[in-house]
């Protein structure tokens, strides 16, 4: 029988994310189980799981355990699994987690599966060659550290409550000193893992029109209008972002974080549409997880006709999105 455990870290705000809450989610469906806590204070999150099912709440607290780094981290995690004797032990495969995972294995001598998608008692799912192939394992080494995707497990939805959490104290031995974050404001903020849909912009948008002109800045207007109007998530093409290092006119909101595809992202969202995109495999490997495809593009002969959307509209994205955010607008 296994010994179950979940890691999760706090936010800065004290509560648990929504992938650490789906990790609890999977865990919860192998058995009985244990959750780790690592944060400056982790009582407050220990209470809004307090319905989980948890067998026992085991908390690493205090401000050096706050930032996210790589001695504190792993030193947290491995104390946690050892006062658990876990032998299954599943953190969400967010940057932070996925940064100790391997480490934390082998600090117990044990073996880390990353980018895994589904757990079950005794194996688990991923997919290999940029999501081509899907390959269920096994292991006998243990502990096994299993680092779980986003969006593959829906979050544990539990009573709030107050949680009794055992500490574990650690002495994590640290020369980096987390200074700042830099990040983009909010409204800037293009990449939304949750929204419902993808917006995909492709290098069409900054090419030469009808006109034998380019009209980029029309492009950035009407696609913020629809990121601004519907909530969606902005997904982009090699080729429009690479079109910087060429010296091209670009998006200015647009950076290689947003690329999907063979060399970018493989995001979960339900819907997506691509726009001025032409729809080759190297990009659409990267659709893999998105169940509902629709494409404008001005050549009937894209990759989108050839079985990679289910509707493909041979039609002026600059035209189709004026007409969609004037809609949106309720003009
Ligand atoms: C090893 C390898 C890895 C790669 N990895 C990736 C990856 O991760 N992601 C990725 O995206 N690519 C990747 N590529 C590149 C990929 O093969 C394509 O070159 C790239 O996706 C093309 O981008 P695009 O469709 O935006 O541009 P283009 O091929 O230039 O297509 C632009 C499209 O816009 C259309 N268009 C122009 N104006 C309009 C308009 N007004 N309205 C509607 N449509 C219009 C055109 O008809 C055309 O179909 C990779 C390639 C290799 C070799």
């Amino acid at each position: 029988m296994e010994t179950i455990l979940i890691l999760a870290h706090t936010e800065t705000d004290g509560s648990l994310a929504k992938p650490a809450l789906e990790a609890i989610a999977a865990g919860k469906s192998l058995g009985s189980f244990s959750v780790g806590l690592i944060g400056a204070d982790t009582q407050k999150a220990a209470n809004q799981i307090a319905g989980c099912g948890a067998a026992k709440f085991l908390a690493v607290t205090g401000t050096d355990f706050a930032q996210p780094r790589y001695a504190t981290d792993t030193a947290a995690a491995e104390a946690i699994a050892k006062a658990a004797a876990a032998t299954m032990i599943i953190v969400p495969h967010t940057s932070r987690w996925g940064r100790v995972a391997a480490g934390v294995a082998a600090r117990l001598s044990g073996r880390a599966d990353t980018h895994v998608t589904g757990v079950t008692a005794n194996s688990i799912t991923r997919w290999y060659y940029r999501q081509r192939m899907e390959a269920q394992m096994t292991r006998t080494q243990r502990p096994w550290v299993i680092a779980l995707d986003p969006g593959c497990v829906a979050p544990i939805e539990c009573a709030a409550g107050t949680a009794a959490t055992t500490t574990v104290s650690v002495t994590a031995v640290s020369r980096t000193q987390v200074t700042g974050v830099k990040a983009p404001e909010a409204s800037q903020q293009t990449i939304r893992p949750d929204a419902k849909l993808l917006f995909v912009a492709g290098a069409g948008w900054t090419k030469k029109q009808a006109d034998s002109k380019t009209h980029v800045p029309e492009a950035a207007e009407l696609i913020l209008g629809f990121l601004n109007a519907s909530k969606a998530s902005l997904g982009s093409s090699k080729s429009l972002v690479d079109l910087s290092g060429e010296g091209q006119a670009v998006l200015p909101f647009m950076s290689h974080l947003n690329q999907i595809g063979q060399t970018g992202s493989t995001p979960r969202h339900p819907k997506g549409l691509s726009t001025c995109c032409h729809g080759e495999e190297p990009h659409t490997v990267g659709w893999r997880f998105v169940n509902e495809r629709r494409a404008i593009s001005l050549d009937p002969n894209c990759g989108w006709a050839r079985g990679k959307a289910d509707v493909l509209y041979v039609a002026d994205s600059f035209a189709v999105m004026r007409k969609v955010n004037a809609l949106l607008a309720g003009k």
